[in-house]
């Protein structure tokens, strides 16, 4: 007689498991999900989302990244994708609609081969295959770029803004990023690099998107401490202190008995004479500004008052390590150590008033490294979502000048790429071909898209351009306006190629990633892991029917 079996269970309670074509469908049928909410953002005809968070705050939008955060996706694949517009965000700062709709669509395209019975192994090798030839060829097909070509480089910054709420502005705002980043651009074993914690990006509600303004310096959320200070000073000495302008406080308790009411004056005598000591320092070093992390006395801000010395206290450490690269001040730890040449300098440092709100702004800095951008505009979702767009056109700029490589846009690179695969795979045998050919598809969804928004037919535009791929027009790309294919290269829209080479890294190494999952086991709270639960178990968005 057989020994009857107990079932053992080695997950807790509540654990629900997924496994094979199901798991993948519903891991695949989640990403493309959250591809389809940034699509229609895409290009110059892209439109804007509108996103209200359970407190009310509203949030409007074309970025993919800033989309996908608020939505505040739970589904555990979903955010493997969120994940991929974050890294682009992070790495390039622009190009996360790109990378989230790639990613979609190799996914996409996987699922038809997977219907095919294509081995999921065997298609994400042919991924991981494609992905290393696109690098290849991009980096092959990429034209230069130098920190002298300022056209170039603005063209990048307007490709940048165009299609966003900045576009009415881009002239003017293409020229601001292109001047901020060549500001801070650093040179380093003959290799640009541009640290963007040196570009300080400022909001302030009021005037209008041409209010946003370049400042050859730094700007502070910080006012004068007395109000015996000047508002201004020309040619301005700073200095910049890490310690209080202050009389220490004892660091024991000590009781100190009088018995001569002379006695208190002399103590306050004392006192007065260590701040004045301080005071003196600084007015001997030269200086007329002065910016201090920590705290400055009464007394002390009387003195500097009446000796026409311009001051703020409690600043940043970051930004006093940002008015240090502004004006080419050392930051001083001690007083005593202060002296003429730890000053900076400044053609001009001004209290700037916006309604009841004071700042301070520290401009013309001979050769700045860090400078600031005064973000305007009549609402706070306005300046939210210029600011946004600077960050991308920065972004931009910053990798043309890092890489020192640039591609031309309008679905142009995306053509060229697939038309390389497509040849690539001619090469290979098997069904790896099969996959590379899915990917080289995939790539054409940037295409395909641009000319959708753009109310054309894709599968005659798509067709129209990969003829002209074929006749050697490397940059023929969409023209989203006219609806005609032309050379986008001459047609100044131009991207980093950064933006293009992270983008298909992310989604080819997501979307390999999530083709090998065969199983999804889902415990704990009720996170819907590949479950079908209601709704595509994707939440946050109350009301809002995704499947
Ligand atoms: P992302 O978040 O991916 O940067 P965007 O909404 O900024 O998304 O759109 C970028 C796409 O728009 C790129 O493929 C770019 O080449 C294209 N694009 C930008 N400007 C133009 C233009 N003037 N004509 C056609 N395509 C453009
Ligand atoms: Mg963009």
């Amino acid at each position: 007689m057989p020994q009857q079996v107990q079932p053992i269970f080695i997950l807790p309670e509540g654990t629900t498991k997924t496994s094979g074509r199901t798991a993948q469908k519903l891991n695949i049928e989640a990403a493309k999900l959250v591809a389809d909410q940034v699509r229609t953002t895409l290009g110059p005809k892209g439109m804007d989302k509108m996103i209200v968070d359970s407190l009310g705050d509203i949030t409007i939008t074309n970025d993919g990244v800033t989309i996908l955060q608020e939505m505040n996706i739970e589904h555990p694949t979903a955010k493997m994708i969120v994940e991929i517009a974050k890294t682009q965000e992070a790495e390039v700062g622009d190009g996360t609609t790109t990378a989230v709709i790639l990613a979609g669509e190799l996914l996409k395209n996987a699922e038809g081969l997977l219907e095919q019975n294509v081995h999921p192994t065997i298609v994400a090798k042919g991924f991981i295959l494609a992905e290393a030839k696109s690098q290849e060829v991009l980096n092959k097909i990429a034209e230069d770029c130098s920190i002298k070509d300022k056209a170039l480089l603005k063209n990048i910054a307007i490709t940048a803004m165009t299609g966003k709420s900045a576009e009415s502005h881009k002239d003017y705002l293409a020229d601001l990023i292109v001047t901020a980043v060549t500001s801070v651009a650093e040179e380093h074993n003959s290799k640009l690099s541009v640290d963007l914690t040196n570009i300080k990006l400022e909001k302030k509600v009021g005037g209008g998107i041409h209010d946003t303004e370049l400042v050859q310096g730094i700007v502070l959320d910080k006012e004068r401490v007395h109000p015996g200070m000047p508002t201004q000073v020309k040619n301005a000495k700073i200095a910049i202190l890490d310690c209080a302008i202050e009389v220490k406080d004892t660091e024991t308790d000590a009781k100190i008995q009088i018995t001569d009411p002379r006695q208190i004056q002399a103590f306050i005598d004392q006192e007065e004479k260590m701040i004045m000591d301080k005071v003196n320092k600084i007015l001997a070093s030269g200086a007329n500004v002065v910016f201090c992390q920590k705290g400055i006395d009464d007394t002390a801000q009387y003195f500097l008052a009446k000796n026409g010395v311009y001051a703020a206290r409690r600043v940043a450490k970051s930004d006093l390590e940002k008015l240090g690269k502004a004006t080419g001040a050392n930051i001083v730890t001690s007083l005593k150590e202060l002296a003429a040449k730890d000053l900076g300098n400044a053609g001009f440092v001004e209290e700037i008033k916006f309604g009841d709100e004071q700042m301070t702004a520290v401009r013309d800095c001979k050769n700045p490294k860090a400078v600031t951008v005064l973000v305007r505009g009549g609402t706070e979702h306005v300046v939210a979502e210029i600011k946004r767009t600077l960050t991308d056109g920065i972004g931009d700029v910053r990798s043309a000048l890092m890489s020192g490589k640039v591609v031309a846009g309008a679905g142009s690179v995306e053509i060229e790429l697939a038309k390389h695969l497509r040849k690539y795979a001619d090469s290979l045998e098997g069904k790896e071909q099969l996959a590379v050919i899915a990917f080289a598809n995939a790539v054409e969804v940037v295409p395909r898209t641009l000319a959708e928004s753009a109310g054309l037919d894709p599968i005659d535009k798509l067709a129209e351009l990969k003829s002209a791929h074929d006749k050697g027009q490397r940059w023929a790309g969409i023209d989203v306006f006219t609806g005609k294919v032309r050379d986008a290269w001459k047609a100044n829209v131009i991207e980093p190629l950064k933006i293009k080479t992270q983008a298909i890294k992310s989604a080819s190494e997501v979307a390999t990633m999530i083709l090998r999952i065969d199983d999804v086991f889902a415990g704990g709270r009720n996170s819907g892991a590949g479950m079908p639960a209601p709704r595509g178990g994707m939440g946050g968005m109350p009301g809002m029917d995704m499947m």
